[in-house]
């Protein structure tokens, strides 16, 4: 482990005896601390007026009974988290996630790694993040909109355009942010188009959102390669998880002239050597909404394997883009072995930190989740843009943007680590260069 400086320690260690039990956060607050000692050994006033303190602590916390009757007509109970972590560049923005595995430790990690995020893309958005601990999987349709509906009728009053603007996550796509939009027109009697994004066009969605995160990370890695003079075409990737992220990192690597040989769901994953056939796999999951397993099925010469790592199979470059802690050292020495030159994070965190150390101190281009996968959260702010200004912009004017901001976060960090003694530290660089944006925005306002 990276020492903490000494002035941050104690912080850490209030961090966490705070927040017992929730070690995803303890994880996500140490990882920044680690990169903060060399900002306030230069800027010691960062460290006045308990602004790290209260960096930590959320502004606000809502946890909720969700109440909704099943297919069956069975009376069940799920449990909804929001966390409005920080307000001082703008209304809270982050994702909904619905999975069984959601507590409120997981949504304060999330939630703060979102506000450094959102810093980094350079747009007026604060950060949060909310979900619940609901199951999606295997539920009917109309069972999935009575979910949302119960969802959105306790959090509406939570949220606004000025106030807080949720999008998807892991198990929240299209459907469910139409079903809780429905709701919350329903009980504000407003056509508030700007309260959640990730909606589709034809109800004031933006083009390119859906794709956004994939394409961002992907553009992120491109120009982390082009630091050492290399691109994607001709790589072999491998990109964990078969959902939005995945599907479209997927997309723009093969746009790039690469090759995907695997990918995968969480009960397995498949290895393809002649390149995944995307469109099968977008089949399978976007229109079936079925299991990666159908893939091996249905293509002779892929494998499905269903235990064991996907990160075992050989790669250039390796997205992890499912879920957090999903690379572990193990993996991270495996990939190492087997000459991996580029790991770009699409999903939040999913390196574990004895990975990210093996990474880096093998000379491995690492780009950490809080700066790869802004794209969603960008194009999720230029979405707000074309709302507020009832305004619809085609898919290339919102890629072109994407583009420059992913541009712009990879130098923005790679010029952070260079100044701070770090050059080519993507994760020092991103903690920093967020967390100082967050930072001065705070102190302008004062203690609130
Ligand atoms: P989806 O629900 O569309 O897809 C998630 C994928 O990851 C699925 O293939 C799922 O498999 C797999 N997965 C989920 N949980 C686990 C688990 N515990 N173990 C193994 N595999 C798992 O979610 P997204 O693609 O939207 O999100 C993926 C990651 O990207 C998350 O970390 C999310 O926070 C992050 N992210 C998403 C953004 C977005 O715009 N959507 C923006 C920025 C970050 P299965 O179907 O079997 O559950």
């Amino acid at each position: 482990m990276v020492k903490i400086d000494e002035k941050l320690e104690p912080i850490l260690n209030e961090v966490i005896r705070r927040n017992a039990g929730e070690p995803e956060f303890h994880q996500a607050v140490r990882e920044v601390m680690e990169s903060l000692g060399r900002v306030v050994a230069k800027h010691p006033r960062y460290a006045d007026n308990a602004l790290i303190e209260r960096i930590c602590e959320p502004e606000r916390q809502i946890i909720f009974r969700i109440p909704w009757v099943d297919d069956q007509g069975q009376v069940q109970i799920n449990r909804g988290f929001r966390v409005q972590f920080n307000s001082a560049l703008g209304p809270y923005k982050g994702g909904i996630r619905f999975h069984p595995s959601v507590n409120v430790g997981i949504i304060k990690f999330l939630g703060f790694e979102q506000c450094f995020k959102n810093a980094l893309t350079g747009m007026p958005i604060g950060g949060g993040k909310g979900g619940s601990d609901f199951n999606p999987r295997g539920r009917s349709d109309g069972e999935i909109m009575r979910f949302c509906q119960s969802f959105m009728t306790e959090l509406y009053r939570h949220l606004g355009e000025y106030t807080d603007v949720p999008a998807g996550d892991i198990g929240v796509g299209g459907r469910e942010i139409g079903y809780m939009f429905g709701q919350y027109k329903r009980l504000t009697n407003r056509y508030e188009a700007g309260v959640l994004t990730g909606k589709a066009l034809f109800y004031g969605g933006s083009r390119a959102r859906k794709e956004a995160t994939g394409y961002g990370a992907t553009y992120f890695v491109e120009r982390m390669l082009a630091t050492r003079g290399l691109n994607f075409e001709g790589r072999k990737a491998v990109v964990s998880g078969s959902g939005n992220v995945a599907i479209y990192t997927m997309e723009k690597i093969l746009e790039f002239g690469g090759r995907i040989v695997a990918c995968s769901d969480s009960a397995g994953y498949v290895v393809d050597d002649d390149g995944i056939d995307l469109d099968l796999v977008k089949e399978i999951k976007e229109v079936r909404r079925g299991r990666i397993a159908e893939y091996a099925r249905e293509r002779k010469q892929a494998r499905y394997v269903e235990k064991g790592s996907i990160w075992d199979v050989p790669c250039d470059v390796a997205m992890p883009s499912a879920t957090q802690n999903e690379l572990t050292g193990k993996d991270a020495e495996t990939l190492v072995k087997n000459g991996v030159i580029a790991v770009g994070e699409g999903a939040n965190m999913p390196s574990t930190p004895d990975a990210v150390r093996i990474f880096q101190d093998a000379g491995v281009l690492f780009a950490p989740g809080k700066a790869a996968n802004a794209g969603g959260v960008a194009t999720s702010a230029l979405e707000m843009q074309q709302n507020a200004s009832r305004d619809s912009w085609t898919f290339e004017q919102t890629e072109t943007r994407l583009a420059t901001i992913m541009r712009g976060i990879h130098d923005r960090c790679a010029a952070t680590a260079e100044e701070f003694g770090a050059p080519g530290d993507y994760v020092l660089g991103a903690n920093i260069a967020g967390f100082v944006r967050v930072a001065e925005a705070m102190d302008a306002l004062g203690v609130i």
